[in-house]
């Protein structure tokens, strides 16, 4: 791992979170800030920038890194393990669409019904309502970066201050 300290790593937890999702990158199991490392894809600990940082669960952390020893990225990086469950694949190939899409859509209307985004997300990626209202769940979760806001009694999403900055 790496030298963070305890608020750079949080702050860092936020943005990766909220780019990939909070699971981890090689296996999908769904984790927390607890749970889940910040592993350096180029295992160089100094490169904190983000586009070198991937959540990873104890377990992945250990087989891509084993006893702290570096391994080149090509032997580590994205195995598909055989265990992989099938809601995990599809969790993977849905909700990178989901986030992008939703991005664009609050980006441009700073503010959406909740409503219209479960189903619309739902049409446009090919995913369940079940499965789009558990993206949103995530994204609204402490660390992601949309929030649920109430206006007239209807519910909408935008983004948080911290991400709007
Ligand atoms: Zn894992």
């Amino acid at each position: 791992m790496s030298r963070m300290n305890g608020r750079n790593r949080k702050h860092l937890y936020q943005i990766i979170s909220a780019r990939d999702g909070e699971f981890c990158a090689m296996c999908g199991i769904v984790g927390s800030i607890k749970s889940l490392c910040i592993d350096h894809r180029d295992n160089n600990n100094r490169n904190n920038d983000p586009d070198n940082l991937q959540l990873l669960c104890r377990s992945c952390n250990t087989k891509k890194n084993p006893r702290g020893k570096a391994k080149p990225e090509n032997e580590s990086a994205e195995v598909e393990t055989p265990r992989q469950s099938e809601e995990v694949r599809l969790k993977k190939k849905y909700e990178p669409m989901f986030r992008k899409w939703i991005d664009i859509q609050v980006q441009r209307y700073g503010r959406i019904l909740l409503q219209d985004a479960v189903e619309s997300g739902a049409e446009v990626t090919g995913a369940s309502i079940q499965t789009i209202e558990r993206y949103f769940r995530k994204m609204c979760s402490l660390s992601g970066k949309l929030k649920v806001v109430e206006v007239e009694g209807k519910k909408y999403v935008e983004f948080k201050e911290w991400w709007k900055k």
